[in-house]
């Protein structure tokens, strides 16, 4: 079994993943790997960070199947004996002229987003090692979705003591309520990818009031946080930040130093804590 840390990202075969990967490999004392869920482009990705000099290691990771976090796992346990790093940026949207139906919308946003975000923590973050760091790279529209709920929705969402099980039920009822055509009625906001993020932020906040909990001797420090907007074939060629601009935040909370003990359970933009 290897001693040298490992860090992982999700969706870094383009955009601010690949950015995220490139500033660990330059910055991180180990191995870092590069994910996608289609090996081609992760493999392409791979070789252009080659290009540039650097030497990321690459694992097939598709965060919408439990399978593929497994096998995850499984190597990096089997390898590693845990995990120093983990960064979720995988994540999708769809353009704001989409034609898809809203519900159908809600419901795929919702499944990476959120639910594959969720299934990627509950199978990796047992491996977190002592000091380990955690970021879910999650987005400013959370703040503004929370604002757009009802004064209950955002009550809960707020909540010190909500737990990860309730959470799922409201981002399942979201999702439910599209289908019905109620969302609004139930005091949503007409976003699907504001919803989503809303889940990864709150989620956040639950599982570093966990890590309280139950590992506090460990050190270790979980934070959600938004890129920036940033020109990716997400957001498009007029948002303000380049992809490497996007990854200094993310890659900030990554590397927080063995001597800090915050930020851990916030929400963190232009590496500054915000309130949520
Ligand atoms: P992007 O260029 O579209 O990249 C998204 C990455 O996520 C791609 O590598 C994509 O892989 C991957 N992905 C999607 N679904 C996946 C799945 N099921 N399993 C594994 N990987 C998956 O977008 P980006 O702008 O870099 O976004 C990265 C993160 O930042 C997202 O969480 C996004 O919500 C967040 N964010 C972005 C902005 C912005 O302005 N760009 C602002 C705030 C937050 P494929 O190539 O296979 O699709």
């Amino acid at each position: 079994m290897s001693s040298v840390p490992v860090a992982v990202v999700t969706g870094s075969n383009k955009g601010i993943g690949l950015a995220i990967v490139r500033a660990l490999c330059k910055q991180f004392p180990g191995d870092v790997y590069l994910t996608s869920r289609d090996p081609g482009s992760g493999q392409a990705a791979v070789a252009q960070l080659q290009q540039e000099g650097l030497r990321p290691l690459y694992h097939q990771l598709d965060i919408d199947d439990v399978q593929s976090i497994r096998a995850l796992r499984d190597f990096l346990k089997e390898k590693y004996g845990g995990l120093n790093v983990l960064v979720n940026n995988a994540g999708i949207a769809f353009k704001v002229h989409d034609t898809t139906p809203f519900a159908v919308q809600a419901e795929v946003t919702l499944k990476t987003n959120f639910f594959g975000t969720r299934n990627v923590c509950t199978e990796l973050l047992p491996l977190m090692k002592p000091y380990g760091r955690v970021v879910n790279v999650s987005s400013m529209v959370s703040s503004s979705a929370l604002r757009g709920c009802s004064q209950e929705l955002q009550q809960k969402f707020r909540s010190d003591t909500i737990t990860e099980d309730e959470l799922v039920q409201l981002m399942a009822k979201f999702v439910e309520d599209t289908k019905k055509s109620v969302h609004e009625k139930e005091g949503w906001p007409n976003t699907a990818y504001g919803v989503s993020k809303i889940g990864v932020t709150v989620l956040s906040r639950i599982q570093a009031r966990l890590l309280n909990e139950q590992r506090k001797g460990d050190h270790i420090l979980l934070n959600a946080c938004c890129p920036g907007w940033v020109r990716t074939d997400m957001a498009g060629p007029k948002a303000t930040k380049s992809p490497d601009e996007g990854a200094e935040t993310p890659v900030y909370l990554a590397l927080l130093p063995s001597s800090a003990d915050a930020p851990h359970g916030q929400f963190v933009s232009d590496k500054t804590v915000r309130p949520w």
